[in-house]
């Protein structure tokens, strides 16, 4: 739509705004991240604009998933990274500042000092039992 605004990431997909590619297909599109959080820091994103996971088309999420094995093998092999990070944020509460679909693949090394604990809060089984039903009644 002529005049709607695009995110960064969508521009980077149509050529508009330089990245550093690592792999791209009619879909799909990885490229390294601007300010990495560690050597080979890259982002997986669809072609299509979309802001969040769950509004993706289900072949393009698809395709995404497959892609997203795919350049994780490419990069912790290039980096020799014994393991990695994969990250999606979805909405600004969830750290999410480009709201443009986009997987974070983070080599990781021992004592990199990135951390990977979040704070892990106690629920009853009630109270798991409870949280399951709300979600399996959505359609
Ligand atoms: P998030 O907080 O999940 O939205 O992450 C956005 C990421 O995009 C950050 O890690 C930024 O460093 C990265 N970023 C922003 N602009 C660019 C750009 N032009 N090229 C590559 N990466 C970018």
């Amino acid at each position: 739509m002529a005049g709607a605004p695009r995110s960064i990431f969508a521009r980077i997909a149509a050529g508009e705004i330089p990245c550093q590619k690592v792999f791209e297909n009619e879909h799909v599109l990885a490229f390294l991240d601007i300010h990495p959080l560690a050597d080979g820091h890259t982002l997986v994103i669809p072609k299509q604009e979309v802001a969040h996971l769950d509004q993706l088309a289900p072949d393009i999420a698809a395709e995404l998933g497959r892609v997203l094995g795919l350049v994780a093998r490419k990069v912790v092999q290039a980096m020799g990274a014994p393991g990695y990070n994969v990250l999606l944020n979805n909405g600004r509460v969830a750290g999410q500042e480009v709201e443009h679909v986009h997987f974070h693949i983070v080599p990781r090394r021992a004592g990199d000092g990135l951390g990977y604990r979040w704070r892990p809060q106690d629920r009853t089984p009630a109270e798991l039992e409870a949280l399951a039903a709300r979600i399996r009644a959505v359609p």
